[in-house]
């Protein structure tokens, strides 16, 4: 099962990729994560992506779609994958589609959570981060085992800086707009599958199973 998981700020996306991965048993491919293994480990990629991100800067799609292709070169990527933050252009698209091509992989669905803006930004605000290894929880939605601490390492739990209504907004409207064209994209391919994120967890994950089982 090769997938593509879209989704906006807050719509659970991070839930769904880890039961996504977990059920199919196929590798999480996030870009947010390969850029923090790069940076950590030094490698060619990595130092050049950090000069980026250092400045405050976006990290170019050529740069973007190089960790890509590297990573979906692996070989546990051979039965499936799930791409996870990638892509989040068109003309990331247009660069996935020829790097799939390269390795005669072709994508089977590309699922779009669908949430409103309002119901978003409702969320954001109970949005949480481990400070230390950037696992983001979700007091309501998908709350750690310990209030307050991490389960993945049991760093403190904080609110960000930006996750004020006025941001979160902005970033949203940023998304969906950036997202539109995209889910476009694949609409016409007609392997776009949408699925309602206002449910709860469960019944999304349902909902995308049946959705991957109706092939
Ligand atoms: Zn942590």
């Amino acid at each position: 099962m090769r997938l593509i998981l879209l989704g906006p700020p807050g719509a659970g996306k991070g839930t769904q990729a880890v039961n996504i991965v977990k059920k199919y048993n196929i590798p999480h491919i996030s870009t947010g994560d390969m850029f923090r293994k790069n940076i950590k480990e030094g490698t060619d990629l990595g130092v050049k992506a950090k000069e980026y991100i250092d400045k405050g800067l976006l990290v170019p799609d050529e740069l973007t779609v190089a960790i890509v292709k590297d990573r979906l070169s692996e070989k546990d990527c051979q039965e499936g994958f799930l791409l996870d933050g990638f892509p989040r252009t068109v003309n990331q698209a247009d660069a996935l589609d020829t790097e799939l091509k390269n390795l005669s992989y072709e994508l089977d669905h590309v699922i779009n959570i669908d949430v409103e803006k309002e119901e978003l930004i409702d969320r954001a605000v109970g949005r949480r981060v481990c400070k230390d290894c950037g696992a983001t929880y979700h007091i309501k939605f998908n709350p750690p085992k310990k209030e307050n601490m991490c389960d993945v390492c049991g760093g403190e739990l904080i609110q960000r800086k930006d996750d004020t209504v006025e941001t979160v907004t902005k970033r949203i409207e940023v998304y969906l707009e950036q997202t539109e064209p995209l889910i476009d994209y694949y609409g016409k391919k007609g392997i776009l599958i949408n699925i309602d994120g206002k449910q709860d967890i469960d019944k999304v994950f349902e909902d995308i199973v049946a959705s991957l089982g109706r092939e």
